[in-house]
């Protein structure tokens, strides 16, 4: 159920909330600024439609995302203010829903979803974090995440513009991507190849993707309450 259409009465007596965790970041000259968003959105979504009496939560559009900021569209809220709103938008929707699971695409929020959830936890909450698995199967804007795209918005990819970035392994080009941001590892912006990019294959990692949140869910079921 999409919560942000649903009445107040509706919404009485919600058991899992689903809240999709994106970023307004650069995506290389090809992709929109909202990919992860649109991402975290859909995912969470088709497990909304497989899993009955699930509710999707308006996405947490803003995330922290300093390591792009150099790129212009890039807004980010930065890690301390997305995890106080990733705590208090945990303690709102607890006073109606039974259980709230953070559903998140960027890997640049886990420095404050991942303490956030922790302390929500600490404090009693039934509240769980899964990640949209795409950073780890290419990291930014490139096969993966352009193949994402054309499979759910295809009408927002710049096709003709994509091009290769930098296609080092994330752990050679990690140090210096914490110390000078992704503009000194990738002056395109890209860490990855969209070359080959399809529909089809974002249909495949989309499919993934979903199965994991899936199986996330229902496997920490209970199992962190005493
Ligand atoms: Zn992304």
């Amino acid at each position: 159920m999409n919560l942000a259409e649903s009445t107040s009465p509706e919404s009485t007596g919600a058991g899992l909330v689903l809240v999709p965790v994106g970023s307004i970041e650069q995506h290389g000259p090809h992709l929109p600024l909202d990919t992860d968003t649109v991402i975290a959105q859909a995912v969470c979504e088709t497990v909304a439609a497989r899993l009955p009496g699930t509710w999707v939560a308006p996405p947490v559009v803003y995330g922290a995302s300093g390591e792009h900021q150099m790129f212009p569209g890039t807004c980010s809220i930065g890690s301390d203010v997305l995890r106080s709103v990733i705590v208090e938008l945990t303690r709102s929707l607890r006073t109606w829903a039974t259980r709230v699971v953070y559903v998140n695409a960027h890997g640049g929020n886990l420095t404050a979803l991942r303490p956030a959830v922790e302390q929500m936890v600490g404090e009693g909450h039934d509240v769980a974090w899964l990640p949209c698995e795409t950073e780890l199967v290419d990291l930014h804007a490139g096969l993966t995440e352009t193949s994402l795209l054309l499979h759910l918005r295809p009408e927002s990819v710049r096709l003709d513009r994509a091009e290769a970035g930098n296609t080092a392994p994330l752990t050679e080009i990690l140090p210096t991507l914490m110390a000078h941001g992704m503009a000194a590892v990738t002056p395109n912006g890209v860490l990855g190849d969209p070359t080959g990019a399809s529909a089809a294959h974002g249909a495949e990692v989309m499919a993934a993707m979903v199965a994991r949140v899936e199986a996330g869910l229902v496997g920490s079921v209970g199992s962190e309450r005493r």
